[in-house]
């Protein structure tokens, strides 16, 4: 979809509502609160009435549109922006983009990540499985490294990924030209592993493709499982994770080109936007349509997904952008 059908579909707020009430309701509206078809609209108004529960309601109620402070073609511009940038777009730019305030292009944004959480997805065929790092701060040198390298003895090793403090362990899983799930995984035991292929692969129906990783040894038991030895040799042909691969370099990219920081509470909304985003990359055109499709979806409503966690807790913070003198 362009901008100009953009501005002609969803151009004033009785377009986007009349557009959302024929989405969620198609010709039969009911109410959002009893579910009655006891209902009629309020003349001159968007609203409408339920004749059994006596209530008043929009079609906005009990979706990631209720209690949105944008007018709706604003709110569904901020979608279209969303969706079309593949490596993600900040709340900052969003807020030059479309004149909204900072605050309100967040919240939005988010309101938009809760739609795009998928958790019913269930995978199968030729499957990937791979673990990989959120963040990590850099581990601060110890002493005596600092002074070797004082002396001339070679830079401070400090490293990121495994062994860095803050870093946030994830899962994911991927057939081959198909769909991926990701997920924050607490601790990477060879039973949180099991647990997580069991409620997400059809292990009936899949082969399952992992690196030499030891947490992934009891895999054999309940799948085809093909174990790809990086040390020996890079996989040939199907033999590889190097999908899972592709996703992890655009989802660590897409973090470190767009947002400034991002807290542990809040990962799991970022990590469901870039899984949404790679698993409707052949709808095009049509992939505005399916977004409002899960954004009318009760159980898109931003009350289902509480943040759990400190926000203070950042696991990415982007680096400081050194002045360039001309
Ligand atoms: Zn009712």
């Amino acid at each position: 979809m362009s901008i100009n059908l953009l501005n002609k579909d969803f151009g004033t707020q009785d377009k986007c509502i009349a557009y959302l009430e024929k989405l969620r309701w198609d010709k039969k509206p009911k109410c959002v609160f009893c579910e009655s078809t006891n209902v009629k609209k309020r003349p001159k108004t968007m609203r409408w009435h339920c004749n059994t529960c006596k209530k008043d309601y929009s079609v906005m109620v009990g979706t990631i549109f209720e209690g949105t402070r944008l007018e709706l073609p604003t709110f569904i511009q901020i979608m279209f922006l969303m969706i079309n940038a593949k490596m993600g777009i900040s709340a900052s730019e969003i807020a030059r983009n479309t004149g909204v305030k900072y605050q309100t292009a967040w919240m939005c944004c988010h309101k938009i990540r809760c739609a795009m959480i998928n958790n019913e997805l269930r995978l199968e065929g030729l499957v990937e499985f791979d673990e990989a790092y959120i963040g990590g701060k850099k581990r601060k040198p110890k002493k005596s490294e600092e002074n070797n390298a004082n002396l001339g003895g070679g830079s401070v090793t400090t490293k990121r990924g495994r062994g860095a403090p803050n870093k946030v362990p994830i899962v994911g899983v991927v057939e081959k030209k198909g769909k991926v799930y990701v997920k924050i995984i607490e601790k990477l035991t060879s039973r949180n592993l099991l647990a997580l292929l069991k409620s997400k692969v059809n292990t009936e129906e899949s082969i399952v493709f992992t690196d030499g990783f030891k947490g992934y040894t009891h895999f054999d038991e309940v799948v085809e499982h093909i174990t790809i030895k990086h040390s020996e040799s890079y996989g040939k042909g199907v033999k590889t994770v190097n999908t899972i691969e592709g996703f992890w370099s655009i989802l660590k990219n897409g973090i470190k080109g767009s947002y400034r920081a991002i807290s542990k509470k809040y990962l799991p909304f970022y990590l469901a936007e870039f899984s949404y985003k790679y698993n409707s990359r052949h709808l095009r055109k049509d992939a505005l349509a399916e977004m409002l499709k899960n954004a009318v979806k009760d159980e898109s409503c931003l009350l289902n997904y509480k943040p759990k966690g400190n926000p203070k807790e950042i696991v990415y913070r982007q680096k400081k952008q050194k002045k360039v003198v001309s």
